[in-house]
This record gives structure tokens, sequence and C-alpha cells, in this order.
């Protein structure tokens, strides 16, 4: 019925991801980059992967947006300055789900009896898996009371900046993946039901390579964060930034990292390694 690859499915697709998207952008999670941007990745990913990818991509989706609610004030004015709040607009959507389109075109392009498409599958659900931990991490663990601490040297680091960890985060980052996988194996099963009336129960091992691979992901994140990753210092306001043009418009220092490194260059390169190591895990279990 609804078979991924023909362009009435990818009509549908793009129609679904763009209604999505503005009601995302009508509700203040994205702005209309950002929902240019949740149309293209949604419309690749329902149109060329089908049912099971298109319901783990609106998971992620409205799990992080659902989370970035939490919080509301206390979290503004820890974020405010480090270049992560407010709506997302088109580079931040590519930086999060870049990787899972670019695994749907893969899988357009082969075909799903191809040979490859179960390692597309796994690198798509293993970017995800790793987009949303750092998302869970990030959202909720802002909320920790826990001082954050620089995971390449341990020293104590203000609060929402990249490369801290507290144990909260951690945890969350873990939960995060935990949740592509649940609503893969879920969605999987469910589909299965509906197509053969057999349970799939065989994918049981996307419940423990989905955290891996995403908890792997944020791993990856506050290394770079901690490094790479671009930090500013206002002088006139003694506070660190992550933009190189904060709201305060005065001109700021590069203190760390490298500046065209931004925070969507360390979540891409997060995303891709979730999708390696999902891989990775998949060929030892
Ligand atoms: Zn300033």
């Amino acid at each position: 019925m609804l078979t991924p690859g023909t362009p009435a499915m990818l009509a549908a697709g793009f129609l679904l991801a763009g209604l999505i998207g503005l009601a995302a952008w009508r509700m203040g999670a994205l702005t209309p980059g950002g929902a240019l941007g949740a149309m293209l990745i949604g419309g690749l990913v329902f149109g060329l992967g089908g049912l099971t990818w298109a319901v783990t991509l609106v998971s992620f989706f409205v799990g992080g947006s659902l989370l970035s609610r939490l919080g509301g004030a206390q979290k503004a004015a820890i974020l405010g300055d480090v270049e992560k709040a407010g709506p997302r607009d088109l580079v931040q959507t590519l930086a999060n789900g870049g990787v899972a389109a670019l695994m749907a075109l893969a899988v357009g392009l082969v075909g799903r009896e191809s040979p490859c498409y179960p390692c597309f599958t796994l690198a798509f659900l293993g970017s995800l898996a790793a987009a949303s931990a750092d998302t869970w991490a990030t959202e909720l663990g802002v909320l920790s009371k826990q001082q954050p601490r620089l995971i390449t040297t341990g020293e104590e680091t203000p609060r929402g900046f990249s490369g801290g960890v507290t144990r909260a985060g951690l945890l969350a980052s873990l939960a995060g993946g935990l949740f592509i996988g649940l609503t893969a194996f879920i969605t999987i099963q469910a589909a299965s039901l509906l197509t053969t009336g057999q349970w799939f129960l065989q994918d049981w091992f996307l419940l423990i390579i989905l955290p891996v691979a995403g908890f792997a992901g944020s791993i990856i994140d506050s290394i770079l964060g901690a490094t790479v990753q671009r930090l500013y210092y206002c002088e006139r306001c003694n506070t660190f930034t992550e933009s190189s043009t904060p709201p305060c418009r005065h001109p700021v220092r590069l203190v760390r990292g490298v500046s065209w490194v931004n925070n969507d260059a360390v979540n891409f390169i997060a995303s891709c390694a979730g999708a390696s190591m999902a891989i990775l895990a998949s060929l030892l279990l």
C-alpha cells in the first residue's frame, strides 16, 4: 500500500513533513528556515525510508521539542548566552538530521532489497540516537543541580556550555538513545504484526545498540566541545559565549577552539559517530 520510493509516497512525505514543520514553526520550536530543513529531511525520510523511519524521526523531533519546554525560565537563563536557546534554524536541523536524510537518499538509490539496506538503516537510527542523546543530555542535564566538569580535564565549567558533563546529563544521553531504540523496536513490531501477523523480535539488539550509539555520540560531542569547539569571552560583560555575535553586541575574543567549529559542526560529527557506532556495535552482537 505505502511503498517507499514511489512518487506518491515522496509527495505525501514532503507534504506531511511540511505540515509538521509549519506546526513546529507556529509553536516556536523552529525558525522558517528550520521548518524548511524539517520538510527536506522529513520528506526524504518519509518518502524513501518508509513508515518505521518516519515514526522514529517524528518521535525524535517531538521528544526533543517537548523536553526543551521543561524548566522554561530557568533553562533560558542558563542557555541564553550559549547559542543553543530559541527556535532551531536551517543549519541546526541539518546538523541533527542531515545524516538521517542522506541515509534515506542512499536507500532510495540502492533499494530496500539491497544487502546494504540493513547497514543504512542502522546508520539512520544511530545518527538519530546520537542527536537524541545530545538533545536529552542538554535539555535534562542543564536542569541538574550538579556542577558540570569538562570531560577532558575534570575542571568545573559553567552550566550549559559544551564539553561539560554531569552524571545526570550522561544518564539522560543513554535515555535519549534508548528512546530511539524503543521507538524503532515498537514500530517494527507493529509493522510486522500488521503485514505478516508475526512478531519480529530478532531486532531486540536495537534496544542495546542505540543507547550505546547515542552515548558514544554524546561523548564525542563533549570531547569536541571541550577541545575544538569555539568559545568566546566578552570582557565587558565578563561572560563566555559560543556565538561570535552575542546578544550584547560587544566584540568578543576567542579563548578556546577553532572559530569555524560551532555547535552545529560538532553535532553533525557526533551524529556521524552515532551512525558508525551503531554499525560497529551490530557487528559485535
Ligand atoms: Zn558583552
